[in-house]
């Protein structure tokens, strides 16, 4: 399999009926795609998604079940998010045959997740707020949602067209860059890491983020940020914090001097 296959996976959410698992890892296949990560499937390993998989029954077999979303897209540069409707803050979206032309371009260097949700309600707010991209198949208004393992497919065609674009030597150009992207668990990590600091400095309610914290995953999101960058921000909040904790001190050993 030519390389850029194998960085690119497929991300399954809490899937509820097997035999989408099964038609998914069919759907990969055809397309040259073997990457199957599941996260916290309701029936897995079953009779059905064996039926539906056909003849990709490696791809199946050699699937990585994991609890957590995070856990699934912990080393990925690059998460896109499907999503069958438009959702209350706006993110940045693609196309699907933009995200195959991304995802392809990208899958040279490094690792891509495709997050794809619950038959019955999709991904939750605060999944699709993980992504870099969300991806949505222009489909009928009046009946939007595709079958979970239809949408696999059609993002998954697209992914081969660019792979196979780029064979007929019309090369995707991706803007070089001098830093790898930062990884996913990097990034939550930093995130944590904000929210403590704007918490300490009474920015953010303790417990009570609203709004702003997805607003600020949004920016990050927007300029994916790079290894360097994540360092260099890090570094920053540590400063800040530090400052407090010496100011802190300080105030504390004036207020002791101070006659009672
Ligand atoms: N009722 C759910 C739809 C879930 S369909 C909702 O309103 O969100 C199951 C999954 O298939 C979705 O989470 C998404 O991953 C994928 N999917 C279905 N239709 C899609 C579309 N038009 N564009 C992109 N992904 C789609």
């Amino acid at each position: 399999m030519p390389n850029g296959y194998e960085h690119i996976r497929i991300v399954l959410v809490n899937t509820s009926h097997p035999g989408n698992i099964g038609a998914a890892a069919r759907a990969m296949k055809n397309m040259g795609l073997a990457r199957l990560y599941l996260v916290a499937p309701k029936e897995f390993p079953s009779e059905k998604a064996v039926w539906r998989a056909s003849q990709a029954l490696d791809v199946l077999d050699s699937a990585v079940v994991v609890d957590t979303l995070d856990e699934a897209i912990a080393d990925c540069g690059l998460v896109i998010g499907t999503s069958a409707r438009g959702r209350r803050i706006p993110w940045p979206l693609f196309t699907p045959r933009e995200c195959g032309d991304r995802v392809w371009a990208e899958a040279q260097t490094h690792q891509i997740a495709i997050v794809f949700g619950r038959e019955d309600r999709g991904l939750t707010n605060e999944e699709l707020h993980k992504c870099h991209y969300h991806v949505h198949i222009p489909s009928n208004p009046e009946y939007s949602s595709l079958n979970l393992a239809c949408a696999v497919q059609v993002l998954a065609y697209e992914i081969r067209m660019s792979a196979l674009t780029e064979q007929e030597g019309k090369p995707i150009t991706l803007e070089e860059w001098d830093q790898p992207p930062a990884r996913a668990d990097d990034v939550e990590r930093y995130y944590e890491h904000l929210q403590q600091t704007l918490e300490t400095l009474h920015f953010l309610e303790p417990g009570n983020p609203r709004q702003t914290v997805t607003r600020l995953r949004r920016l990050y999101n927007r300029i994916r940020l790079d290894q360097m960058e994540l360092n260099i921000l890090r570094g920053i909040l540590t400063s800040v914090q530090n400052y407090i904790f010496h100011t802190k001190n300080k105030i504390r050993e004036l207020e002791d001097k101070l006659p009672d």
